[in-house]
Formats: C-alpha cells, sequence, structure tokens
C-alpha cells in the first residue's frame, strides 16, 4: 500500500504493509538490499494462452526486470511452471464479499411467526372441525342427550349447543378451561384428543416465540456460492487475470462451471481490474454485486468498512508466496535462502504478529468490532415494536366485544319490545 503523507516520499519510503515489512525481516535476515519497484499492469500474473506471453509480476520476473515477486500472489500449478515459488507466508481461499444483511425492523405481529401461515389455517381447521364433531357427536350419544328431566322434573337442556362446543374448544385452546365437560365417553375422547392437540400445539409456540421476539430478522439472499449460482439478480465477478477467475475458469465442479460461465458472458463486465474496484462495486451495488475475492483480501475489508461482510465459507484452500524467477535461468539464488527465514518467521510468530499488525490495528482495522459488540448488549430486551401486535389483537378484541354487546343489546330490546307487545295484544 501507499503511504499516507503530507510530504512527497521517495524510494522504498512510499510503501508500507504486510509485504513490505515482511520483506524487510527478510533482508535484515538474509542482509541484502532491496528497491520496491510497482508492477507497471498492474496485474498478478495471468498467461494467455493466443500470445504464449505472461502478464503481470510473473512477466518481470521471467523478463528478469525483477528479482522476487512479494504480493497477494497466490501460488498457482500455472505460474508454478513458469516460476518458482518460496515456501508459503499466509494461507487463504476464494469467498464471496457481499453487502452486511440488513436488520430488519421488528414486525408488530411477530408473535404469529413461531408457526408458519399454513399451520396457523390448520389449526383454525382443526378448531372449528373439533367444535362441530363435538357438537355433533353430543347430540347423538345418548349420554349427553339434548334434553333431559332432573330431579324435579324440570327440563335440562344439553350444554353442548354449537356455540358452547366453540366455547369450549377455544377455552382448552387457551388453556383457560370451561364450566361444563363432557360426560359421555365418546364427547371426552374429543375433548382428550384436543387438550393433547393443544398441550403439543402450545408447548411448540411457546418454545418458539423467545427466539422469534429477540433474534434480529436478517435479510440476507445469499448465504453460500451455490445460492449465488442459482440466481441472476445479484450479479457477481472476480478480479480480472487473477488466480481467483481462473479457479472458476478451471474448476471441474459443476457450480463453480456454471458461476464462470455467467460471470464470462455477463454484460457489462462483471471483471474489475483490481480488488479496490470490486470493493466499490459492491459498496455502490447495493446488494445488487457480490465480490468473490480471496479470504485474506475479504478480511482485510471487513474489518474497516462494517457494511461489508464473507458470506459462507471457503471455496478452496491455497496459499500466498514470493515468486522468484524459475531456477532454470539459473538466476535465482535466494529461494533456499527465503525459504528457511518465512519458516523462521513462521515459527517465531513474526507472521503472526505481522498479519495482526496490518489487519487488526492498522489503519482503521478493528472498526467493526466495538458496533457488533454494542448491539448485542441491548439484545435480549422486547421493545413495543416486538410485542406491539399483541397489543393491538387485544384492542381489536375488546372492540369487537363492545360491538356485539352493543348488537345484543338491540337484538335483545327488540325482542322485549315483540313479546311485550304481543302481551299486551293478548291481555286487550
Ligand atoms: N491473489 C490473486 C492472484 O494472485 C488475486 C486474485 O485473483 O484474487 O492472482
Amino acid at each position: 500500500m501507499r503511504k499516507e503523507s503530507s510530504v512527497p516520499l521517495t524510494g522504498n519510503d512510499q510503501f508500507e504493509g504486510y509485504a513490505v515489512d515482511l520483506i524487510h525481516e527478510i533482508s535484515l535476515a538474509l542482509g541484502f538490499n532491496y528497491k520496491i519497484q510497482l508492477v507497471p499492469d498492474g496485474s498478478y500474473g495471468s498467461f494467455n494462452k493466443q500470445t504464449g506471453e505472461w502478464n503481470g509480476m510473473i512477466r518481470e520476473l521471467l523478463e528478469q526486470r525483477a528479482d522476487l515477486a512479494i504480493a497477494d500472489l497466490t501460488i498457482t500449478f500455472e505460474r508454478e511452471q513458469a516460476v518458482d515459488f518460496t515456501m508459503p507466508f499466509m494461507n487463504l481461499g476464494v469467498s464471496i464479499l457481499y453487502r452486511k444483511p440488513v436488520k430488519q425492523p421488528p414486525n408488530l405481529f411477530s408473535f404469529l411467526s413461531p408457526l408458519s401461515l399454513d399451520v396457523w389455517i390448520y389449526m383454525a381447521t382443526a378448531y372449528l372441525g373439533v367444535s362441530v364433531l363435538l357438537f355433533i357427536l353430543a347430540r347423538f350419544t345418548p349420554y349427553e342427550w339434548p334434553a333431559y328431566a332432573d330431579a324435579h322434573g324440570e327440563k335440562v337442556e344439553s350444554q353442548f349447543t354449537l356455540l358452547n362446543c366453540m366455547w369450549f374448544a377455544i377455552g382448552s385452546l387457551m388453556q383457560q378451561g370451561c364450566d361444563f365437560l363432557p360426560k359421555a365417553l365418546s364427547t371426552r375422547m374429543v375433548a382428550g384428543m384436543w387438550w393433547f392437540f393443544t398441550l403439543i400445539m402450545i408447548s411448540s409456540y411457546t418454545a418458539n416465540l423467545a427466539a422469534f421476539l429477540t433474534v434480529e430478522r436478517m435479510d440476507s439472499p445469499i448465504e453460500s456460492a451455490e445460492d449465488l449460482a442459482k440466481q441472476t439478480r445479484i450479479k457477481y465477478g472476480a478480479l480480472k487475470g487473477g488466480s481467483t477467475a481462473a479457479f472458476f475458469r478451471d474448476s471441474k465442479i459443476s457450480t463453480y462451471q456454471r458461476m464462470w460461465s455467467f460471470m464470462d458472458s455477463a454484460r457489462p463486465s462483471v471483471f474489475t481490474s483490481s480488488n479496490g474496484e470490486g470493493v466499490d462495486r459492491v459498496v455502490k451495488g447495493k446488494g445488487t454485486y457480490a465480490f468473490l475475492m480471496e479470504s485474506t483480501s475479504i478480511e482485510y475489508v471487513t474489518e474497516r468498512n462494517c457494511e461489508l461482510t464473507q458470506v459462507g465459507g471457503m471455496l478452496d484452500t491455497k496459499s500466498y508466496g514470493i515468486a522468484t524467477p524459475p531456477s532454470n535461468l539459473n538466476y535465482s539464488p535466494y529461494r533456499t535462502a527465503i525459504n528457511g527465514v518465512i519458516l523462521k518467521l513462521q515459527e517465531e510468530g513474526k507472521l503472526h504478529i505481522l498479519k495482526t499488525r496490518w489487519w487488526k490495528e492498522k489503519r482503521g482495522g478493528g472498526n467493526c468490532r466495538v458496533e457488533t459488540s454494542k448491539s448485542s448488549s441491548a439484545a435480549n430486551e422486547l421493545g413495543l415494536a416486538n410485542v406491539g401486535g399483541v397489543f393491538v389483537v387485544l384492542m381489536g378484541g375488546m372492540g369487537v366485544a363492545c360491538v356485539i354487546a352493543v348488537c345484543e343489546f338491540v337484538w335483545k330490546s327488540r325482542k322485549v319490545a315483540v313479546e311485550e307487545r304481543l302481551s299486551a295484544i293478548l291481555h286487550e
């Protein structure tokens, strides 16, 4: 990376970062001088089959303009044919960079979420079915006879009218019970089974409810590379001419082959000339673009830009190494020496320290960790937004009850008025 500075810098001083520190450590151990030079075409190195030529850093090595290529340069089979690589100094894999799932505002009626719509409909149907069956069986069985005479010869109506059956079923469903109970074996069977049903349903509902009320709903359209491959709404691409694009191009796995043909045929092009451009496209795309990038770069970006995240795991495993000119050029005496130093740095934990320094500490690293810990502390509190729907239902129920009360009053007074008029006529 270029150093941020208000005064013009020259030479090696212009640059900083993991690779710069790594080569510095190696130079200290082996005692050599070096000059950092940027690759003119800004590419990592890919082989053009038509022209039979390499570009990027690999070309610089082959044409002996550079002695070492040190960058996030992936060790690949194709490159290994042309140049040599030292021991790997970092391991990684291809993954997906995408926008963080947006938090959905809590749903007013989230208390309905523990059960799916189908289940609610089935439950309502079961409720009606059981009520009607109870009513029919109570008419049918002689032990719930619709009407009988009590000890004083008074006629007692059976309690099991259709409305009462519905009241019985809803009372059990709400775990409250009801002031009359079935007496016949058949109707008791209906009641028992219905109680068993409500027991399981209410327990399942309660068990699921807490999770639905407290967990913030995240709207994440993709969770893995398979999800990306299945759809076309979210475009996705990779760095042009890098090992990531080559991974998809050469893959034998059908998902990745499909992803490659999508990327290759997409117009406008989904390939970018740098990782930075890809990251910009993900940010500006607002969910319409995902970028396939190496996990190390994704980790670097997501430490700094809290809007972004890695989606899914790694699609492969590979490593970065320092490239040296091929040994057949008889030109690179450094490889074995550098191998030794890399191993030593790794064993001493220096590579780990360097990684932490440049990924998590310097240049705004660790930016996003603060944010996540803040939001998790308030996660258990339920706000009105979470449970508001229950109040709405309560108010709605009270309103309906008032309306029904008015209707009952009007109905009864009409009946009374008619009866009074009738008896008045009879008296006359
Ligand atoms: N590190 C990769 C390379 O060496 C760049 C990439 O494709 O992400 O080509």
